[in-house]
C-alpha cells in the first residue's frame, strides 16, 4: 500500500509516498509533483525510520515519587483537567500558558487556540515560529499588510538575480536551493550574504560575508548606492508606495565605506552587489533565520522590504520577499492564531468585531488583552503562569539559555507535554501524553509559500497514542466545552467558514491538488503571488531603520561572536532525526567551526574537545577548524542535547516580534589543558 502525503520536517513541503507493508511505513519514494518535483533530501528520503522506534511513547504517564508510571487515558485527562482548572479558579485563566507546535497540522493548531481561548479564556497560546520567524510576520505585515513569502517556490527560477541573504538553504531547504542552483545554471546571478561560507557560495556571483547582526548596515548601504546611481524604480515608488522620502534621508549616510567598517565586507563588494540587484528586471530577496532570529529581527525584515520596493520588485513572477519557514507547518500555525496577539488569519485580539465574528461561532466570549509570547512565558512561569500546556515542543532543547528555561518549568505547579519521544522538556513534565507521528494521522500543513497540502493517514498510531487533535478534543470535553469534530475535515470546514484567507479551502479540493491562500471561496483557484496590483495594506510602506548592534557583543573576556543554525541531516532538537539511523550515521556529534587562525592563537587542533562559554552557560565539544567561519566567528549547530548550543545563547529579545537573539552572542573557548575535567552540559 502507498499513501500520499508530505515530509514531516522542512517547510519546503515536498510530497512523498509511505509505502506500507503489515501495518508498518518500510520505505519513503518521492512523488513526482508539488514542490519536491519528484526529488526529495536524506531527511525526506529517511522520513519513516522515527515512526516506528522503539522509543516512542505508547501510553500516558504520569510523575510519581520522582518517576513516571503509566496509565490510562481518562485518568491523565482528567489530572490535566483538575491541574488547569484549579489554575485558572485560583488565579485566572491568564495563569495558563499554552505552547502549540509547528510540527503540528493546521487542524490541531486551530484546536489548540480555540481551547486557549474558550475554555481556559487566555490568549497565552504562541508557537515555535516565535524562535524563528515572528519578525517575519511583525516586519512584513508593517512594509506589505501580510507577513507571508510574496512569492511561490517554482517562480524562484524566473528571477534574474537572487539575493540570498540569512538562510543557508542548502542544508535548511535542500529542494529550494536546488531551484536557486537551477536558476543559475541557466544564467541567473546570486548574492549571497552570510557570516559562513556556506555551501550555495559555490554558484554566487558576489559572497558577502557580514559579521553577524550587521545586515541594516549593508542593506542600507544598498539603498543608498542604488539611490546615489538613480536606478531606483520611481514608478514603482511613486505608484505604490509611502515614506520614500524618510528613506532617502535616513540611507544617505550609509555610503559603503560606512557599512564596510561595520559589515566588515568589502565596500566595492556592497556596491557591486546592490547594483547587480537593482539592475535585474526581476530579482529575488530570500532570507531565512539568519535575518529573523536578532533582537533587530523586525528591522532586517522591513529593510528588505525597503530594498525590494525600491527596486519595484514586488507583485511579479521572479522578485519578492520570500522568508524560508523553518519547520513543515510554521506558517499554518501562524495562520490558525496559535498566537497571543492574533485569532486565525491575523485577526488581532484587540479587534472587536473580530472576536464577534469568532464569538458567535464559537459560542463562548473570547479575552480581548494580548497574551505572553513564547519567551515571556517561559520568564514568567512560576510568577504570573502557574500550569502549561505544551503540544509536540521542546523548549528545554529549543530556547535560549537553557538552564534559566529549566529553572523557570521547574517552578510550574503543573506541566503537561504530548509528544512522540521522551524529551528534555518531557522530563520536567507531571503528565505525558503519547502523541501520533505525521503518519498515523490525517490533516493538513501549510508549506512556506502559503501552500496547504493534505497529509494521510498511513497505520495505526503506535500504542496507546493518539493523534493531537483528539486529544484537545477529548481534554475539552471533560473540561465542559464540546469540541465535537469527528475527523479533521471537519474541522477544516469550520477553518474554512471563520478564516477567509482558506475560505475555499476543503479536503475535496486538496484531494485535487494544493491550494495556496489566499484562496477565497470554492471557485477561486488560490493565489501564487501576492500584491500584484496593490499590497494588502494598500501603499506599500518604506519602514526607516537605523543600524543598531546585536545586544550582546564580543569583549575582552569573551572574544568571539558564536551564530548558532542546522544541519543538512538534522532537524530542529533532533527528537525525530537523532532517531533516524541514515541520519545519526550521517553526523551524531556536536562541534565548533573555528577560523585556523583563531585556532592557531588559541593552540586548537581539529577533532580535540573545547569548552565552549558565555555568560549563560557553557558546553564541551568537538573542534572543527575550517575557512568556513571568518576570523573571530564560530558556530555551533543547535541538534545536540549533550552539547546544546541554546545553553550559551542570549534570550535577549526583538522589541516587537519577541524573538530571541540565537544568531549572535559573545562567547570565550577554552583549549583542553585550560581546564582538568569536562564540565556538566
Ligand atoms: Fe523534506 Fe524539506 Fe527535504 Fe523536502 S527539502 S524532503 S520538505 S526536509
Amino acid at each position: 500500500m502507498k499513501i500520499p502525503t508530505v515530509c514531516p520536517y522542512c517547510g519546503v513541503g515536498c510530497l512523498l509516498s509511505l509505502q506500507v507493508l503489515d501495518g508498518k511505513v518500510k520505505k519513503v519514494t518521492p512523488l513526482n509533483i508539488g514542490p519536491g518535483e519528484g526529488k526529495l533530501c536524506i531527511k525526506g528520503w529517511s522520513a519513516h525510520e522515527f515512526i516506528h522506534h522503539p522509543d516512542r511513547l505508547t501510553k500516558p504517564l504520569i510523575r510519581k515519587n520522582g518517576g513516571f508510571i503509566e496509565t490510562g487515558w481518562r485518568k491523565a485527562l482528567t489530572l490535566i483537567s483538575r491541574s488547569l482548572l484549579e489554575a485558572k479558579e485560583e488565579y485566572g485563566g491568564n495563569s495558563v500558558a499554552l505552547l502549540s507546535s509547528s510540527k503540528s497540522t493546521n487542524e490541531e493548531n486551530y484546536l489548540l487556540q480555540k481551547f486557549a481561548r474558550t475554555v481556559i479564556g487566555t490568549n497565552n497560546i504562541d508557537n515555535c515560529a516565535r524562535l524563528c520567524h515572528a519578525s517575519t510576520i511583525e516586519g512584513l505585515m508593517k512594509s506589505f499588510g501580510s507577513g507571508a513569502m510574496t512569492n511561490s517556490q517554482e517562480d524562484i527560477e524566473d528571477a534574474d538575480v537572487i539575493f540570498v541573504i540569512g538562510s543557508n538553504t542548502s542544508e535548511q531547504h535542500p529542494l529550494i536551493a536546488r531551484r536557486i542552483i537551477k536558476a543559475v545554471k541557466k544564467g541567473s546571478s546570486l548574492i549571497l550574504a552570510d557570516p559562513r561560507s556556506i555551501d550555495l557560495k559555490a554558484y554566487a556571483t558576489i559572497h558577502l560575508n557580514l559579521y553577524p547582526g550587521t545586515d541594516v548596515a549593508l542593506i542600507n548601504a544598498f539603498m543608498n548606492v542604488i539611490i546615489f546611481e538613480g536606478l531606483q524604480d520611481t514608478h514603482f515608488i511613486k505608484s505604490r508606495t509611502e515614506g520614500f522620502h524618510e528613506l532617502e534621508k535616513l540611507v544617505a549616510k550609509y555610503t559603503p565605506e560606512y557599512a564596510a567598517r561595520i559589515t566588515g565586507v568589502d565596500a566595492k563588494l556592497i556596491s557591486n552587489a546592490a547594483k547587480i540587484y537593482a539592475k535585474a528586471d526581476k530579482a529575488s530577496i530570500i532570507f531565512s533565520m539568519g535575518i529573523t532570529q536578532h533582537t533587530t529581527g523586525v528591522n532586517n525584515v522591513v529593510s528588505l522590504a525597503n530594498l525590494a520596493m525600491l527596486c519595484g520588485n514586488i507583485g511579479r513572477p521572479g522578485t519578492g520577499v520570500n522568508p524560508l519557514r523553518g519547520q513543515n507547518n510554521v506558517q499554518g500555525s501562524c495562520d490558525m492564531g496559535a498566537l497571543p496577539d492574533f485569532l486565525p488569519g491575523y485577526r488581532r485580539v484587540s479587534d472587536v468585531e473580530a472576536r464577534k465574528t469568532f464569538e458567535e461561532r464559537w459560542g463562548v466570549k473570547c479575552p480581548d488583552g494580548r497574551g505572553l509570547t513564547l519567551i515571556e512565558m517561559i520568564n514568567e512561569c512560576g510568577g504570573k503562569i502557574k500550569a502549561m500546556y505544551i503540544m509536540g515542543e521542546n523548549p528545554l532543547m529549543t530556547d535560549p539559555d537553557l538552564n534559566h528555561v529549566k529553572k523557570q518549568l521547574e517552578k510550574l505547579d503543573f506541566l503537561a507535554v504530548s509528544e512522540l519521544f521522551p524529551s528534555e522538556t518531557t522530563e520536567v513534565a507531571d503528565v505525558i501524553l503519547p502523541a501520533a507521528s505525521f503518519a498515523e494521522k490525517d490533516g493538513t500543513y501549510t508549506a512556506t509559500d502559503r501552500r496547504i497540502q493534505r497529509i494521510r493517514k498511513a497505520v495505526e498510531p503506535v500504542g496507546e497514542s493518539q493523534p493531537d487533535w483528539m486529544i484537545i478534543s477529548q481534554l475539552s470535553k471533560i473540561m465542559g466545552y464540546l469540541m465535537p469534530y469527528t475527523s479533521p475535515a471537519n474541522v477544516m470546514e469550520e477553518i474554512a467558514e471563520l478564516v477567509p484567507i482558506y475560505g475555499g479551502v476543503s479536503y475535496e479540493r486538496l484531494d485535487k491538488g494544493a491550494l495556496k491562500w489566499p484562496c477565497i471561496d470554492e471557485n477561486h483557484p488560490g493565489t501564487s503571488i501576492l500584491h500584484v496590483e496593490r499590497f494588502t495594506r494598500g501603499r506599500g510602506r518604506f519602514v526607516t531603520v537605523d543600524y543598531n548592534p546585536p545586544s550582546e557583543v564580543p569583549d575582552e573576556e569573551y572574544p568571539f561572536i558564536l551564530t548558532t543554525g542546522r544541519l543538512l541531516f538534522h532537524w530542529h532538537g533532533g527528537t525525530m532525526t537523532r532517531r533516524s539511523k541514515t541520519l545519526i550515521d550521517q553526523v551524531n556529534e556536536a562541534y565548533i567551526e573555528i577560523n585556523p587562525s583563531d585556532a592557531n592563537l588559541l593552540r586548537i587542533f581539529d577533532g580535540e574537545k573545547v569548552k565552549v562559554k558565555s555568560k549563560r552557560g557553557e558546553i564541551t565539544l568537538k573542534a572543527s577548524i575550517t575557512e568556513r567561519v571568518k576570523e573571530g566567528v564560530v558556530f555551533i549547530p543547535f541538534h545536540f542535547a549533550e552539547a546544546a548550543a541554546n545553553h550559551l545563547t542570549n534570550s535577549a529579545l526583538d522589541p516587537e516580534a519577541k524573538i530571541p537573539e540565537f544568531k549572535v552572542c559573545a562567547v570565550k573557548i577554552e583549549k583542553p589543558s585550560d581546564f582538568e575535567s569536562f564540565p556538566k552540559t
